[in-house]
């Protein structure tokens, strides 16, 4: 899916960084902040009509416009030639995003018409909300831009983010057989994640996350692909690809760091079915690593999901040695009875109270009180989403045992996390 792109010439430069600082702002500040994707078409009609140069101004003068418009607490930011960041804060509901929205379409539309060529510009507007569709900016500009193709797709200028349309928009695109070929031509790759000991500061384990890099359409985020996988019926390879890689690289990491151990995460239906088990066992005695350095990462509310058949299969997981681990814990809206019961091993925090500890005294206490009953109920305990050494040392004060977190490390290829390797690596009488 090549676009060709005319380049224009604009003077902008660092709009998207300078967007992901706003919104990061409004997320400390816990406003509700609406993120819009301003896609501008017909621009390759107004260079044909008025040339490049020309038409940049207007682009320009655009921008400038934009900015003119927006209130004290908002933002506009120019991401690329002819799209634009606006971060409308306070807004109290959908329809008033909606008005919002449209009086910036109407203001690029009318941005031509002063000029000689009646050439008008036509606009589709992505909307994402925050907290609503999350808090993290990256993610946050992402849904906003997969809710602007959603429209370009559906000719509605005005579209806000849905789950459900972000994964029939991918499977539409034939992801779903990209995702096939992906597997056999080496266009998926396991990042490693550096998971560390906040008492010693040293490596102990990683967590393995998956990368698909498609030629055409470019990088593709794993909440999109595993969701696909899930709906394709390809999970299970995706998976069986995810441990093979984490244990074959295990495997090589043990010679020189034998207390080393890998995360992979698993989704709702692989834990309601018996095959995870056969792949487990493979894939550790194929490359000889114990199962005891393997642990499954399951969230919150796949836990929820066919009770029965799910602890059945954890607890084979278990008995097999591997380790199991709650995964984003606090996002889901189960009781917190089910951790009597649950065959279980560690608790991770999930990373958007982790990251906004320092400025929410809510999210604080959340991490605190789950700090707590993870040691309560024997479990080892997790913080990810370590954004500054401030967490850090917070964490460490709380009795956090691991951390993640791109302070830390981000998430690297296998080679460069080996580099990281050697200079923290774990004792082998230092268990993850
Ligand atoms: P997760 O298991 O909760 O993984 C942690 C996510 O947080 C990763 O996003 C990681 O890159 C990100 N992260 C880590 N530290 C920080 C930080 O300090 N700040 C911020 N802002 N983010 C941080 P990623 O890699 O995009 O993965 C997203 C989710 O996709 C994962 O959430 C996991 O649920 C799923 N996923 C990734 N790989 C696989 C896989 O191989 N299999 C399955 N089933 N799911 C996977
Ligand atoms: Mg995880
Ligand atoms: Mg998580």
């Amino acid at each position: 899916m090549s676009t060709t792109s005319i380049q224009i010439p604009y003077l902008q430069h660092g709009g998207l960084s300078n967007a992901g600082r706003h919104i990061g702002k409004a997320v400390r500040a816990s406003q509700d902040l609406a993120v819009l994707i301003v896609h501008v078409h017909e621009v390759e009609r107004l260079c044909a009509a008025i040339g490049h140069e020309q038409a940049g101004q207007v682009l320009d003068d655009l921008y400038i416009r934009l900015r003119t418009i927006a209130r004290d607490n908002d933002a506009v930011e120019r991401i690329s030639d002819r799209k634009f960041a606006v971060l409308l804060s306070g807004l109290r509901n959908r329809g008033h995003v909606t008005l919002a929205a449209n009086k910036i379409g109407r203001l690029v539309a009318e941005v031509v018409e002063d000029s000689a060529e009646k050439i008008k510009l036509s606009t589709t507007i992505g909307i994402a909300l925050c907290p609503q569709n999350g808090k993290d900016p990256s993610e946050l500009m992402r849904l906003a831009e997969i809710a602007s193709l959603d429209g370009s797709r559906k000719h509605d200028p005005v579209c806000f983010f849905e789950k459900q349309a972000a994964t029939q928009l991918f499977s539409d695109w034939g992801l779903e057989l990209r995702l096939e070929d992906a597997l056999q031509s080496g266009d998926l790759e396991v990042f490693f994640q550096a998971k560390t000991c906040l008492k010693t500061n040293r490596i102990v384990g990683s967590e393995a996350l998956m990368r698909w890099h498609e030629p055409e359409v470019g990088q593709i985020s794993p909440d999109v692909f595993i969701e696909l996988a899930e709906s394709t019926g390809r999970i299970i390879d995706l998976t069986q690809f995810a441990i093979q890689s984490a244990c074959r690289r295990l495997a090589g990491w043990q010679k020189s760091s034998p207390g080393l151990s890998v995360a992979v995460n698993v989704t709702p239906s692989i834990i309601q079915t018996r095959e995870i088990i056969d792949v487990v066992q493979s894939a550790t005695s194929i490359w000889g690593v114990s199962p005891e350095s393997l642990t499954l990462e399951v969230t919150e509310n796949a836990l929820m999901e066919d009770r029965e058949a799910s602890h059945n299969v954890l607890t084979a997981l278990r008995d097999l040695g591997a380790r199991i681990s709650i995964d984003d814990f606090g996002t889901g809206y189960s009781s917190l009875a089910y951790l009597k019961e649950i065959p279980a091993d560690e608790l991770k925090i999930d990373r958007s109270f982790v990251m906004g500890m320092d400025r929410d005294s809510g999210d604080r206490k959340i991490v605190e009180h789950s700090i707590n009953i993870a040691k309560s109920f024997g479990l080892s305990v997790v913080a990810e989403g370590i954004e500054n050494q401030g967490l850090l040392d917070e964490l460490r004060r709380l009795g956090c045992d691991y951390g993640q977190g791109y302070f830390i490390s981000r998430p690297v290829p296998a080679d460069d996390f080996e580099k990281l390797l050697t200079g923290k690596a774990a004792n082998p009488d230092e268990p993850a």
